[in-house]
C-alpha cells in the first residue's frame, strides 16, 4: 500500500465475540464493554475501536501487535484488513 492509503478501520465483531470461550476473549470482551458503556453504544453488532486500543489490547494479551490481530482475526472477530494498521508499523 502507498503512504497516502488511511489506516484501515478496527471493528469488532460483537456477535461472534461472545462465541469466542471467555478463557480466551474475556480480557476483549470487558475491554469492549467498556468501550460501549463509555460511548453509551450498546445495540450495535460491531464495534468500531481506536488504532491505539489495539496496541493497549497487545499489552494486555502480552503478545506483538501483529501476532494478536492474527489471533483475533482466527477467532473472527476482527475483520482482516485490520492486518494493515499493524504491518507498517511492524516492518
Ligand atoms: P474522549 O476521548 O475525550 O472523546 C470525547 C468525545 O469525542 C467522544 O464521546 C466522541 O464523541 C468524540 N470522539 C473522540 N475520538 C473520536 C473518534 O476517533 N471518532 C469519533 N467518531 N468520535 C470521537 P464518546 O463517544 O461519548 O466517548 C466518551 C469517552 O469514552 C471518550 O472521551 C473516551 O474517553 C472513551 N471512549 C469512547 N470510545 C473509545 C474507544 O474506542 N477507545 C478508547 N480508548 N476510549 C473510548
Ligand atoms: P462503516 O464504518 O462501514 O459502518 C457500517 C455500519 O456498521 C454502520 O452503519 C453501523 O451500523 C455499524 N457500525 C460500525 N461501527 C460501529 C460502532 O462502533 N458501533 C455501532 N453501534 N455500530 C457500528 P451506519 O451507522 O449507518 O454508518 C454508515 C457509515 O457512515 C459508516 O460506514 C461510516 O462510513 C459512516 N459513519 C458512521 N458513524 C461514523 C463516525 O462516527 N465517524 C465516521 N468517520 N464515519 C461514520
Ligand atoms: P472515525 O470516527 O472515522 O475516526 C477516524 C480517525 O480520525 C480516528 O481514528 C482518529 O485518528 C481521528 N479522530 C476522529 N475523531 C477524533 C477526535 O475527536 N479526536 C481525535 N484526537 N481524533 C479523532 P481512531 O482513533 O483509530 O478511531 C477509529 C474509529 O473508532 C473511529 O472512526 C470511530 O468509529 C471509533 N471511535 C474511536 N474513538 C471513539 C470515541 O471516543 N467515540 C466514538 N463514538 N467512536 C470512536
Amino acid at each position: 500500500g502507498g503512504a497516502a492509503e488511511p489506516p484501515p478501520r478496527l471493528v469488532l465483531d460483537l456477535e461472534r465475540l461472545t462465541q469466542v470461550p471467555s478463557e480466551k476473549a474475556g480480557p476483549l470482551q470487558r475491554y469492549a464493554a467498556t468501550i460501549q458503556s463509555q460511548r453509551g453504544d450498546y445495540n450495535g453488532k460491531v464495534l468500531s475501536i481506536r488504532q491505539d486500543d489495539l496496541r493497549t489490547l497487545a499489552v494486555i494479551y502480552d503478545q506483538s501487535p501483529s501476532i494478536l490481530t492474527e489471533q483475533l482475526i482466527s477467532w473472527g472477530v476482527l475483520n482482516s484488513d485490520a492486518r494493515r494498521a499493524v504491518r507498517d508499523e511492524d516492518a
